[in-house]
C-alpha cells in the first residue's frame, strides 16, 4: 500500500521545513497546522507534492522485494548498473544454490559465483563485491545482524569501505535492509530533479540527498516509497526521451518545459 504523506503528517503532528517531527501524544486526528500550509522552501514543497502526486498515480510500490535482510543486501549489489529484472534472475540463481545466506554464498567457488550472477551484468565485478561484503561481514561475530545494528554513520562507513560499494548502494542497504531513514539518490532521481530545476546537473550526491531529506519526514517507509516511485517514474515517463504530455508530474514542469539533464548519471548504479 505504501504511506500517504498526508496520513503521516496527520498522525505525526506538525513538522518543520527541515523535516524534524514534533510528534504529539495524540492518537486521534491531530489538530493544528497542516503541513500543506506549513512554511517551507519552494523546493521542499515541490518534492512533497511530487511524492503525493506519484503516490496517487502509481499507488504503493511495496519495495524492497526480498525474503531476508541478507537478500536485500545482495540485491542492492546485483542491481548496480542494471535493471531489477536482471538482478532478480541472478538472485533466483543464488536461491537455487542455497546461496542467499552468508555461509551459502561463501561456499561457492569463484567461477561458480560469477556464473550465477552473470545475468545481472558486470558479473566479475559483482562477484568480487559480494566476496568483499562477506569479508566485511566476517569482521562481526554476530554477522549481518550485528553489522546492521551499528550506528548509521558507522554502518555507512563500513559499507563504503567495502570494495564495489558506493553511496547509492550503501544508502539502499541502510534504508531497505537496516531500516534507517535515508534517501537513495539514483540516476532516475537526478534526471527528474534536473529536468524540473530542483537540482543542478553538477550537484553532488550529498547535496541531492540533503535536499530530499530536508523536504521529507525522517520516515523509513516514506523515504523508501519515494525512491521506488521515482524509479517507476524514470522507467515509464522520465526516460531519456521524456514523455511529459502523459506524465503525472507535468504540472510541476518549468514554464519552458524540461530543463537540460544531459550528463546526469547515478553514483554507483545506472538503471
Ligand atoms: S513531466 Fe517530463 S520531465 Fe517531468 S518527470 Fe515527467 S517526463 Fe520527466
Amino acid at each position: 500500500m505504501g504511506v500517504c504523506l498526508c496520513e503521516f503528517e496527520s498522525r505525526s503532528g506538525h513538522q518543520t521545513d527541515r523535516g524534524s517531527t514534533a510528534a504529539t501524544e495524540q492518537t486521534g486526528p491531530v489538530r493544528g497546522p497542516c503541513l500543506a500550509v506549513w512554511p517551507m522552501s519552494d523546493t521542499a514543497r515541490r518534492i512533497r507534492t511530487t511524492y503525493r502526486t506519484l503516490h496517487d498515480s502509481f499507488g504503493g510500490q511495496d519495495w524492497w522485494p526480498s525474503e531476508s535482510p541478507f537478500e536485500t543486501v545482495i540485491g542492492a549489489v546485483l542491481t548496480q548498473f542494471t535493471s531489477w529484472r536482471n538482478a532478480e534472475i541472478a538472485i533466483a540463481n543464488l536461491r537455487r544454490r542455497d546461496a542467499l545466506t552468508p555461509p551459502g554464498l561463501a561456499a561457492l567457488g569463484g567461477e561458480e559465483l560469477e556464473e550465477l550472477v552473470r545475468p545481472s551484468g558486470f558479473f566479475r565485478q559483482k562477484a568480487r563485491t559480494l566476496r568483499s561484503l562477506l569479508d566485511t561481514l566476517g569482521r562481526f561475530e554476530g554477522g549481518l545482524t550485528e553489522m546492521l545494528e551499528l550506528s548509521t554513520p558507522r554502518l555507512r562507513s563500513e559499507l563504503l569501505a567495502t570494495r564495489g560499494i558506493g553511496p547509492e548502494t550503501a544508502d539502499a542497504i541502510l534504508l531497505y535492509a537496516a531500516g534507517r531513514p535515508t534517501f537513495v539518490v539514483d540516476a532516475y532521481t537526478r534526471r527528474f530533479a534536473c529536468r524540473h530545476g530542483l537540482i543542478g546537473t553538477r550537484a553532488s550526491y550529498d547535496e541531492v540527498q540533503s535536499i530530499f531529506l530536508g523536504a521529507l519526514p525522517a520516515d523509513v517507509e516514506i523515504l523508501g516509497e519515494l525512491h521506488a516511485l521515482l524509479v517507476r517514474l524514470g522507467k515509464e515517463y522520465c526516460r531519456p526521451e521524456p514523455r511529459c504530455a502523459e506524465c503525472p508530474l507535468r504540472d510541476d514542469l518549468p514554464a519552458g518545459g524540461p530543463l537540460e539533464a544531459s550528463g546526469v548519471g547515478g553514483a554507483d548504479a545506472v538503471n
